[in-house]
């Protein structure tokens, strides 16, 4: 009989109960004890729900106290030699999460394309491991201890090996594998007796472009596995097989998931290569986006791979795990009922999965009323006149200028003779420190307990502080310090339409850090200027330049939940002219130097490489169009804090924003390489400082980075200023350093 399977439940709490339990053990507030307690009840809470739900396969050891890589990590004891010593092992594992005294933290990267962070496995010459908790194995019983069988999940060793970084030089962390692979085989073998029938391995990996290396580590990996362990479900998501569906088809495991979210084009290959042992489960359900699913479009698709595979070698289940949804749209009280009706979160995508497999089950008749909510719901989706804007859609098909009106060495010119600004000149990147007092104030205007000319009031006295800080510490290029905003996403999102937001939307991020992304469900437009008050404002204050503020189109875009009824470069185009709008409103009002944020450009990525080059097209078009409306001497630039800039060196280049700032203190500068290698054309504000830590850098620190700097890249290019935003530092730290980073470009100069 067709199976209804969830792959991964969220662990943070439908009102965030972890992130509590979490920061309070950290300040000292609980005990051990108390969040270990809490984490039990969450997970008992959201087995029940998933049962309630009518969710036949259950999984387990899905829930993490921080990451599951980190679980990982700790279940094969491979830890790294700076926290040997450590021997509480709740100590332990927070130690390397969150750095201690003595040890600095493991580094954390995002997972895959998602914004979800996951700890980095470091990998050592002859490292041993050996199997160190007994997590899986006691989830899986507490979980049975209340009558739930569950399957437990486990990250895969070919994944989890290809995810590591080698601390030693030449070492392919894939070498490690027959090393690690003992302790699964461990692990596997005692699930088993312990009675788990299946097991749900995820090899996400087998989305991404692989090398021999990695193909021959999976081959490997399950032919010794599976013949211990019990029946595994090897879990593949966020993308095609393409090229790796013949080796996914063929590991000697019994069945296989993947995802017809991304890729419903892949059923027809899978279903050709799958042979007829094997169980195929379909995800079918978005799990990583928050809209309701069409379900006879879906029911359809499972009716294809039911024709194929049969009734009893098939299971239904969201794409991948729904660790990347809100938990509850239940609490989304504050949402009108027609978008409520279009949205689905957690607890909803699960009810879908149930719904197909009862109509698989007992015909399409026996969860009617599933199936009408969501039939009306499409039918309203597609005639909205809050989605469908005619003269939005008009405006955005024509053709748009996506040149500046001379090359950029005319422009150079125009700017100089503008803006006379000394050589290695000095600017910030936009936020000043967001103080208690500046969230007080927001969260009391917010609650209404002051009003707007009052909240107006305290916002113009905190800018006009900022700039007179920064005249007085000789900065060149000012900025009013973004106190009105609480997000840089949120606060344009707030005033753009075709955004909503959610009040309880929490996706986790990393560790007890959520996210709740902006909902973008409609065209977007921009009714009135968003920014132009407080650029203004500042301007008017000074004589020096005031740089206006703006986060860019992509990184609107990647940092929200984004509408799938038309192609993403089609929305970000919109948000595109939005901001193109503002910017030219910005130029129109006197203000001479516009930066447009964009840190999101490279995480938009695509997994596959063969898919990198539409992407950075249409990327780099939206930006060209948000940037390209303003006359020669006024000046753009734009902001990106990532690493690793080689890849995509001709796409940064090709935004030919006047200036660029980069985060490259924490890498020494070798960032600044790729800009150096590629002789990139237009101006560079490499950071001098790391604002992540609260150390205050020194004049010889900051002089040392930027003649490093210097040597590859002609002085006339270059500019001096932080990493990034300053808004988590405190003010005393803030007013030093820049004191020391004014006085390192007057050395240089
Ligand atoms: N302008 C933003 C700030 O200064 C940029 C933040 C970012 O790059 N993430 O806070
Ligand atoms: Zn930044």
């Amino acid at each position: 009989m067709t199976k209804s399977a969830n792959l991964g439940f969220p662990r943070i709490g439908a009102h965030r109960e972890l992130k509590k339990s979490l920061e309070a053990y950290w300040k000292g507030d609980s005990d051990a004890a108390a969040l270990h307690a809490a984490a039990r009840e969450l997970r008992a809470r959201h087995w029940q729900l998933q049962q309630a739900a009518g969710i036949d396969i259950i999984p387990s050891n899905d829930f993490s106290l921080y990451d599951h890589m980190l679980d990982t990590i700790a279940a094969l004891g491979a830890i790294p030699p700076r926290f040997a010593g450590i021997s509480d092992p709740d100590q332990l594992y927070f130690a390397m999460a969150r750095g201690s005294a003595a040890a600095p933290a493991m580094e954390m990267t995002k997972w895959f394309d998602t914004n979800y962070h996951y700890i980095v496995p470091e990998f050592y010459a002859g490292q041993h491991f050996a199997l160190s908790t007994s997590k899986a194995l006691d989830h899986y019983r507490e979980a049975k201890a209340l009558g739930i069988e569950t399957r437990p999940v486990l990250v895969g060793p070919v994944t989890w090996l290809s995810l590591g970084k080698a601390k030693d030089d030449g070492l392919d962390p894939l070498s490690l594998l027959d090393a690690v692979l003992p302790v699964y085989a461990e692990l596997l073998a005692a699930l088993k007796a312990e009675g788990a029938e299946w097991v749900q391995i995820d090899e996400p990996i087998l989305a991404l472009d692989l090398c021999d290396v990695q193909r021959a580590a999976l081959r490997r990996a399950y032919e010794v596995l599976q013949p211990v362990a019990p029946r595994i479900m090897l879990a593949t998501y966020f993308g095609a097989l393409l090229d790796n569906t013949d080796l996914a088809a063929s590991l000697p495991v019994a069945g296989l998931h993947i995802d017809l979210v991304r890729a419903p084009e892949q059923l027809a290959t899978v279903l050709k290569a799958l042979p007829t042992s094997k169980v195929l489960s379909v995800g079918v359900i978005d799990g990583r986006n928050i809209w309701r699913a069409d379900l006879d479009a879906r029911f359809a698709l499972v009716n294809q791979a039911w024709d194929s595979v049969g009734p009893d070698r098939l299971e239904i289940a969201p794409s991948c795990s729904l660790l990347h949804s809100p938990v509850d749209l239940d609490g989304e009280t504050d949402l009108d009922d027609e978008l409520r009706s279009w949205l689905a979160f957690a607890r909803q995508k699960l009810a879908e999965v149930a719904a197909l497999s009862t109509a698989m089950q007992r015909g399409r008749g026996a969860a009617k009323a599933a199936f009408d909510a969501s039939a009306a719901a499409a039918a309203s989706h597609r005639q909205s006149a809050r989605i469908h804007r005619p003269e939005v859609a008009h405006r955005a098909a024509q053709p748009t200028d996506l040149s500046r009106k001379s090359v950029f060495a005319e422009r150079r010119v125009a700017q100089r003779d503008r803006f006379k600004l000394p050589a290695f000149p000095t600017t910030t990147i936009g936020s000043f420190p967001q103080t208690s007092e500046v969230r007080e104030q927001r969260s009391a205007f917010k609650k209404g307990r002051i009003d707007v000319a009052a909240y107006d009031a305290f916002l113009e006295a905190e800018t006009e502080r900022a700039v007179r800080i920064q005249e007085r510490l000789g900065l060149d290029v000012l900025v009013h310090g973004e106190f009105e905003r609480n997000d840089m996403v949120e606060y344009f999102g707030e005033q753009l339409d075709g955004f909503a937001f959610t009040k309880n939307g929490w996706v986790q991020s990393y560790g007890s850090r959520c996210v709740k992304p902006p909902v973008i469900y409609g065209d977007v437009s921009r009714p009135a200027p968003m920014t132009v008050r407080w650029s203004a404002y500042a301007a008017a204050l000074t004589d020096r330049p005031v740089k206006g503020i703006l986060t860019g189109p992509v990184t609107i875009l990647q940092w929200s939940f984004v509408r799938v009824d038309q192609p993403r470069s089609q929305t970000c185009r919109q948000i595109a002219l939005a901001i193109r709008d503002e910017v030219i409103d910005l130029e129109a009002a006197g203000i001479g130097i516009i930066q447009i944020d964009e840190p999101a450009l490279r995480e938009g990525l695509p997994l596959r490489q063969r898919d990198w080059d539409v992407y950075l097209r249409w990327a780099v078009d939206c930006f060209r169009a948000s940037a390209s409306g303003v006359a020669d001497d006024t000046q753009i630039h734009t902001h990106m804090c990532y690493a690793e800039f080689n890849d995509i060196m001709p796409s940064i280049a090709e935004m030919d924003a006047d200036v660029i700032s980069i985060e490259t203190s924490r890498s020494d500068m070798e960032l600044l390489e790729a800009f150096r290698d590629f002789r990139y054309p237009n101006e560079i504000g490499p950071g001098v400082w790391d604002i992540h830590s609260p150390r205050v850098p020194g004049q010889a620190d900051m002089e040392a980075l930027m003649r490093k700097a210097a040597h590859g890249i002609p002085a006339d290019q270059l500019w001096v200023n932080p990493d990034c935003g300053l808004k988590t530092r405190g003010w005393p730290e803030v007013e030093a350093s820049l004191a020391n980073l004014v006085a390192t470009a007057r050395a240089l100069r």
